[in-house]
């Protein structure tokens, strides 16, 4: 879609993702796509049907595809791209995946295994002997990091070539990092899946997710589970994904800086039993995070000090920031993770996940410390 492919990947991300998926540079051609509301197609071509393809979602598709460095295919949600990865999962497999993963995935997961006859191996990411070792004899490895909401962070470059070198096929959940802090494909993933609905639209407004490959083959049989299962995304909410994508350098640059800001201050607080941050160098995760990725991101958890009521009771104080599930958009959003009773019971009752957004540090810090005050 682009005039110059070649030219555009030889860019820095921050270029990137303002160039890419773009319409090509002819008289009076639009600077960008339409929104291509065809539920079908002329026949002949390549396309056939809107379950099959879409002009707006090959924009995007292109623009992440740079993001995370291989071709990438959309889907209407981040879980119903991590479903498509493991329909490709023969029955009968060995999983390994972490104990603390995305509860969207751990749901799943267990339903799969009951259904499908698999085996899963929940190991703690952080733990690299330990994942190691569950990879032998293992088919399949999903790895979440940092993990949702424990900000773990696992030993992505090494775990990945093990795995690759047993033979697995590996697929990493990279939303709370982003293509932009780390390349999981680069490392030799098979697979690298993001929540869309995150920091790549970044506003709180789709729900979307992705599924990036260097492997032709795999990627196909997920594309198929696309095309088969029809879990497509609408044209619009491709259309504004793509409008978020253009600002994730800056958006992410400036709340991470907030997050680290915020992790630092609220260390001292005495409302705060425990932070945690892999910015913060008293993080048991900050060395391994320092080791391979570009930037920390922008969730931190805190541990309220007086238990779950008080971590609510600071929840609903908030008159900036917004009491809700979901992260990566520009507003800073917070809720105490175990209200859903769905979370693993590794989780604290009082782990409060903070997405940090992009408002001034001053009226965030204003906005935490009087909530926690309240209490
Ligand atoms: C939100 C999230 C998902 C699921 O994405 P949806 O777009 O909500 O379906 C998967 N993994 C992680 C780490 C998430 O935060």
């Amino acid at each position: 879609m682009s005039t110059d492919r070649e030219y555009i990947k030889k860019l820095s991300p921050e270029s990137q993702v303002v160039a890419s998926g773009r319409p090509g540079r002819t008289k009076d051609a639009s600077l960008n796509p339409n929104i291509e509301l065809s539920a079908t197609f002329h026949a002949g071509g390549d396309i056939g049907y809107g379950r099959f393809g879409n002009a707006s979602w090959k924009a995007l598709e292109e623009a992440i595809e740079l993001i995370e460095g291989g071709k990438t295919i959309l889907f209407s949600s981040g879980l119903a791209a991590i479903s498509a990865i493991f329909k490709t999962v023969p029955n009968g497999s060995v999983i390994v995946t972490s104990k603390n993963g995305y509860t969207g995935t751990m749901n799943l997961l267990r339903q799969i295994s009951e259904i499908n006859g698999m085996q899963v191996r929940y190991v703690d990411v952080s733990n690299t002997q330990e994942v190691l070792t569950a990879l032998e004899g293992a088919n399949f490895a999903w790895i979440e990091s940092p993990t949702n909401p424990a900000l773990e962070v696992a030993d992505l470059p090494k775990i990945i070539k093990q795995a690759k070198s047993l033979g697995l096929i590996v697929g990493v959940d990279n939303t709370f990092a982003t293509g932009l802090l780390q390349q999981p494909l680069k490392m030799g993933a098979d697979f690298s899946m993001n929540s869309v609905t995150k920091y790549l639209s970044g506003h709180s407004d789709v729900v979307m997710g992705s599924v990036s490959s260097r492997n032709e083959n795999l990627l196909t049989k997920v594309l198929d589970v696309r095309k088969f299962h029809g879990a497509i995304p609408g044209p619009f909410e491709a259309w504004l994904a793509l409008r978020g994508v253009r600002t994730l350098s800056l958006r992410l640059a400036k709340a991470q800086e907030n997050a680290m800001e915020l992790a630092k201050r609220l260390s001292s607080h005495p409302q705060v039993d425990r932070v945690r941050y892999p910015g913060l160098e008293t993080d048991p995760h900050h060395l391994m995070a320092k080791s391979f990725m570009k930037g920390f991101g922008a969730i931190l958890c805190i541990e309220v000090k007086g238990g779950a009521n008080a971590a609510d009771r600071a929840c609903e104080s908030s008159k900036l920031i917004t009491y809700a599930t979901s992260l990566g958009g520009v507003e800073s959003l917070w809720e105490r993770r175990q209200r859903w009773g769905s979370e693993a019971p590794s989780i604290p009752d009082n782990l409060v996940r903070i997405s940090v957004g992009i408002e001034n540090i001053e009226d965030l810090w204003l906005d935490i410390d009087q909530s926690l005050r309240a209490i």
